[in-house]
């Protein structure tokens, strides 16, 4: 289906594992109506489908508009995706049991689906990405043309914008910066392999790495915040302490920001981008930014580096729906 290119409006739709929210947007980048619904992520395809559409629909009434004022749906998918084809490939968080096994979503055909309910041309990317694109319209990245951006959370997010473009690599796949090999034989990643940059720095292994100093037997105020229990540890947690000057939770953030800035040297070094942005709740820990682009300085060429500023997300809650939103507006004025 083609986009409307004339139309007023384009849809921004934030896709998550836990709600889904759509917005309407105008050509002045102001959201004129919004829907959010539970997305239902375990409750199989045709379900999380009508999730989404019953959604769009709402957000669409909420701005008193009708389906031919919209030129085009984006949206931001969480998984990896035949970008080209409008298939998720594979999305982990979604998916429904079958024969007592949790079978995620394999090969959906997510376009398809929803352009045959909504009549509306739909186009959709990973979260990193939309989340990187938003950032580079509307957030810290709208004044320069080459980023870069990390999203800290569960999994390191990533998104590389070039001349103003998302990189998709030849499959969908480009722009995976989360698994970077940094340390060879390092932790396991989810992905199979060892020592990449998320297994090294993401939430899990913030909380290991306190864990670990803890095990030393030092003293420390996390002990009385997880009352002895170092598997209650969180990156949220070991902030508090160290807000409170912990020694130990000082050096977990000093650690996991030198990891962190070598995966951030790595991609100056090969793109040359104008500015890195860092996103994502892990981002604001104390003390990380800062180790974070030391390690980077240090570890990339000096002149390369000196062109570029590394700085934190300035979208939170809105990145999906803008992201994507300029996602639709990229591809209705591509037609
Ligand atoms: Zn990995």
């Amino acid at each position: 289906m083609k986009p409307r290119a004339d139309a007023k409006y384009v849809i921004g739709v934030d896709l998550g594992g836990t709600n889904v929210r759509a917005g309407v947007v105008d050509r002045n980048e102001k959201i004129i109506g919004q829907d959010k619904q539970p997305s239902d992520a375990k409750a199989g395809t045709d379900v999380v489908v009508d999730r989404i559409a019953d959604t769009i629909q709402k957000a669409i009434d909420k701005a008193n508009q009708h389906p031919e004022d919209i030129a085009a749906i984006g949206m931001a998918v969480p998984g990896q995706h035949d970008v080209a084809n409008g298939v998720v490939r594979w999305a982990p968080n979604f998916g429904a049991m079958v024969d007592d096994k949790f079978q995620m979503w394999h090969n959906v055909p997510l376009r398809k689906r929803l352009e045959d309910r909504l009549s509306i041309a739909v186009v959709f990317d990973n979260d990193a990405n939309v989340a990187a694109l938003g950032e580079f319209r509307y957030g810290a990245g709208r004044k320069v043309q080459t980023m870069v951006m990390f999203t800290l959370g569960t999994g390191i997010g990533g998104g590389i914008i070039i001349n103003g473009k998302v990189v998709q690599g030849t499959t969908g796949g480009g722009g995976e910066i989360g698994h970077m090999v940094i340390m060879p034989g390092g932790r396991r990643c989810g992905c199979g392999t060892y020592g990449c940059l998320e297994a090294m720095t993401a939430r899990d292994a913030i909380s290991d790495r306190a864990a670990r100093k803890l095990s030393e037997g030092r003293p420390s105020l996390l002990w009385e915040l997880v009352k002895g229990d170092k598997l209650a540890l969180t990156p949220a947690i070991i902030d508090q302490a160290a807000r409170a000057n912990d020694p130990i939770a000082i050096e977990t953030f000093q650690e996991t920001g030198y990891y962190l800035g070598i995966g951030v040297a790595n991609l100056i070094n090969l793109i040359n981008p104008e500015m890195v942005v860092i996103g994502g709740g892990i981002a604001a820990a104390t003390g990380l930014l800062e180790a974070t682009e030391r390690s980077a300085r240090a570890n990339s060429i000096r002149s390369i580096a000196e062109a570029c500023t590394i700085v934190r997300a300035e979208l939170e809650d809105e990145a999906g729906i803008m992201g994507a939103a300029e996602l639709a507006s990229q591809y209705a004025a591509a037609g």
